[in-house]
Order: structure tokens, then C-alpha cells, then sequence
């Protein structure tokens, strides 16, 4: 029996009919002994999820000063479940304590991690595990950065001797006990922590999916099921907006190669996605492109300069000017003399005028343009490297399309395409891409 480490995401924890198939799916494996949980998510639709009410009662607080309205939401959606379940366990005075702290604290990380504090108090309880509370295990400095190495010592350390044990996911604290939380959806960060700890077999992640799809369903119908993915691509489609998983949740497992498996709790059968650090040469050999993720909201700046080629430190300047403006940059494909600078439109919101005026007066450039309206297509797969034809067959699909690159790269690892085109026709380049290599 190979332990396991299993995360259950916000949907399975939502209702006391998904978390009853949660306790089955638990109980169906032995080796299922470490149990992470999200806070209860959406039940429905409109529905809203238990983490964005402490949100809200955190901005209550901040307002008047009180949020008795939002919390009562809470405290329903929880004792309703506790009720449903049939648990024997009166869940108020820990409602109640929360309530407190929330205005005695005034945090907004402390408001929002008891969704998964509250949550796994009660997977506790229906599974018969222990309740080991994640502010004693998940290590972050007092400025809020999570300390992975300290963490895994101390999550090792504890469940040595916790055969099975249930850990909120999302927070941890700091040396003075104060909670902070990871970004938001950091329950699945959390989950490869603990598998990391515990030296498993598998990490799984439930989720309400079947998984990674080829591209987005909502762009392209019924998109094909990715059956295996490797660390390096996941990041790549997870940067790019593939948002199944937290884009940190490899950093932990990747030390130790621990395999992810992302399955679905609503349908357990289904193999769901698995993720691997090394892709077995038969699929690499079958497969170019495993998968293709976009975004919109990119500008680019373009920056001509006859003679660029031979400045010494051009790029660096520009570079320099951008890093004054604290603005990340995503690519920067160049020609002989011109560059461009592709970055993401909420890192420069506010202070475009401020960085092309900054960049004119450090490199003195025949010509600098921003713009703006353009998404990034990235296709992803181990499988195009070395194979002849996958750009000319991408370009070509784009080009029937009646689509325009604005920006092409493809760095020397060969394992991923990047286009940028106009955000009009974002949609239907993804359409494009998929059905040349699918
Ligand atoms: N509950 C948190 C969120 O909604 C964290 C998580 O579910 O992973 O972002």
C-alpha cells in the first residue's frame, strides 16, 4: 500500500453530499493518510465561496467595524453541513472563537485561512482523523514569505508519529504565531508540501475536473483529456493561465519526484491527469504538443535604434529602466535593430508614459512605441523538440485562419511556441493551434 497525500479543492468541500464522496474516496485507499482541505467553495453558480465571505468580513470590520451579516452566512454554511453529516460534534464554539479572533486579530490573512481551518476541523470529525492545524507546521517569516526547507522539517517531524491526520490547507504562521496564507487557491501548495514531508508515493489533487484538458474548454468544445503532463510543461500551461493547479504547487514535489495526479471527486473513475518529472520517450515520440494556454492583457513595446546591435548594455538599460518601474517582463523578442518588450498590462497600469519616457532617455531610440491589446498563446510540449515542421505547421494554421502573428518566440529549449496576436483574435487562434495538432 503506497502512501498518499490527498487534496480535496473548495467543490469537493462544498456541500455534505460532496464531502460524504470525499470520505469515501478517502476511506477506498489505505493509503490515503494525510488529508489537505480547501475551504467550502461554490455550491452553485452565483453561489459564493466560504473564503471570499471571510473576505468580505474582513472588509467589514475595516468599515464598521463589525460583520455579524457575512459571518452569520458562515456560520450557516457550517453548521449546515456539520448537520447534514450527521456529525455528533456542536461546531459553534469553534465559530464562535473564530468570530473573536477575527476582530480581536483585525488580519486579513488570519480572516480568510478559517475556511480551511473550519473545513478541516470538520473532514476531521466525519473521517476519525487527527486535526493537525497547518499555523503549527506551515513555516512563514514574519514578512510573509512561506520557508519551504524549515516547514519540511517540522511537517516531517509532527506526522512521524500521526498515522492519519487531516491539515487546512492554504496558511501557515510565523514565529510569533501570527497566520499568513499562500496566494489564492494555495491549498494545493500546501498539499505538495505535506507530500513532500511525508516522503509519498503520490500526491493526489481532487478537484472538479477530469484533469488538464489540451486547451480551454470554454474556447475550443470538448477539448481532448491531457493523460500525462511533466513538471516543466505543467508550469508552462499553469503560468499561461491552465488553472487546474497552483503554478508552485511543483517546487515541493519536484525535490523528490513525487508524481501529482489530478482527479476528479465527482467522477473518481476517470484517470484524471498525471504529472511526472520525466516524460516516457514513447509519448514524446507520439505527441508534439501537449497542450496550449493563452491570456489577453499583454502590450508590447517596441523600441527601434539604428545600430542597436552594436551598443554595448542596450538591452540592460532598457531592462534597467523597466526593473525602476518594478514592472516583470514576460518576453523580449529582438530583430537586428529592434526589440520588443512584451509585458503584462497590470504590471505597467498607471506609469506607461513614465517607463517609454524613461527608456527614450536611457537609450536614446530612433523610434519606441507601446502597444497595447495583445494576448499570448503558449503551445507546449516536450514532443516539438527536434521534430522539423511544428512552428511552420502552428504559423500555418494561424495564417489559413486569416490570423496575424505580432510576436512569435520559441526559446532553444524548443519546449514551447509563444505567439502574441490582437486580443480580437485570441479566441480563434487557440481554435487554430488545436486543430492543427489535434
Ligand atoms: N480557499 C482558498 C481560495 O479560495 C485557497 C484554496 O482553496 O486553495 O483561494
Amino acid at each position: 500500500m503506497d502512501l498518499k497525500v490527498a487534496k480535496f479543492g473548495g467543490t469537493s468541500m462544498a456541500t455534505a453530499t460532496s464531502i460524504n464522496q470525499v470520505a469515501d474516496i478517502v476511506k477506498s485507499d489505505a493509503g490515503r493518510n494525510y488529508v489537505v482541505v480547501s475551504a467550502p467553495g461554490k455550491r452553485s453558480k452565483n453561489d459564493i465561496k466560504v473564503t471570499d465571505l471571510l473576505y468580505s468580513c474582513f472588509y467589514d470590520l475595516e468599515i464598521k467595524g463589525e460583520c455579524k451579516e457575512n459571518f452569520a452566512k458562515i456560520r450557516d454554511r457550517f453548521t449546515g453541513i456539520v448537520e447534514e453529516l450527521g456529525l455528533k460534534f456542536d461546531i459553534n464554539p469553534y465559530l464562535d472563537k473564530v468570530e473573536e479572533e477575527m476582530i480581536k486579530f483585525h488580519s486579513s490573512e488570519y480572516c480568510a485561512s478559517r475556511g480551511e481551518y473550519l473545513s478541516a476541523v470538520v473532514m476531521a470529525q466525519k473521517l476519525g482523523y487527527e486535526f493537525v492545524d497547518a499555523k503549527d507546521i506551515m513555516v512563514f517569516s514574519q514578512e510573509g514569505v512561506f520557508m519551504p526547507e524549515e516547514t519540511n522539517k517540522k511537517v516531517a517531524e509532527k506526522l512521524s508519529v500521526i498515522k492519519k491526520a487531516v491539515i487546512p490547507g492554504f496558511y501557515g504562521a510565523d514565529e510569533l504565531g501570527v497566520i499568513h496564507t499562500f496566494s489564492r487557491g494555495g491549498s494545493d501548495v500546501s498539499g505538495a508540501v505535506v507530500a513532500r514531508a511525508v516522503n509519498a508515493k503520490l500526491y493526489e489533487n481532487w478537484t472538479d475536473v477530469n484533469g488538464f484538458m489540451v486547451t480551454d474548454p470554454r474556447i475550443v468544445e470538448n477539448p481532448q483529456q491531457i493523460s500525462m503532463l511533466s513538471y516543466k510543461e505543467l508550469r508552462e500551461l499553469s503560468y499561461m493561465g491552465a488553472n487546474v493547479l497552483h503554478p508552485d504547487s511543483i517546487f515541493p514535489v519536484r525535490v523528490s519526484n513525487i508524481p501529482i495526479n489530478i482527479k476528479n471527486t465527482f467522477e473518481p473513475s476517470n484517470a484524471g491527469t498525471m504529472i511526472v518529472s520525466a516524460m516516457p520517450k514513447e509519448i514524446i515520440d507520439k505527441r508534439a504538443v501537449t497542450g496550449i494556454a493563452g491570456k489577453k492583457g499583454y502590450s508590447i513595446i517596441f523600441i527601434a535604434k539604428a545600430m542597436m546591435n552594436n551598443e554595448i548594455a542596450f538591452v540592460r538599460k532598457v531592462l534597467s529602466a523597466l526593473e525602476y518601474y518594478n514592472v516583470s517582463v514576460e518576453h523580449i523578442p529582438s530583430g537586428i535593430d529592434t526589440m520588443s518588450v512584451v509585458v503584462a498590462d497590470s504590471e505597467i497600469a498607471g506609469k506607461e508614459d513614465a517607463i517609454i519616457e524613461k527608456i527614450r532617455a536611457a537609450v536614446s531610440p530612433d523610434a519606441i512605441e507601446l502597444k497595447r491589446g495583445i494576448a499570448l498563446i503558449a503551445t507546449v510540449g516536450h514532443g516539438m523538440a527536434f521534430k522539423p515542421g511544428c512552428s511552420a505547421k502552428l504559423c500555418t494554421a494561424l495564417a489559413n485562419a486569416k490570423i496575424n502573428i505580432r510576436m512569435l518566440d520559441q526559446g532553444a529549449s524548443e519546449l514551447n511556441i509563444i505567439v502574441g496576436v490582437s486580443d480580437s483574435d485570441y479566441e480563434n487562434a487557440v481554435k487554430a493551434i488545436y486543430h492543427a495538432f489535434y
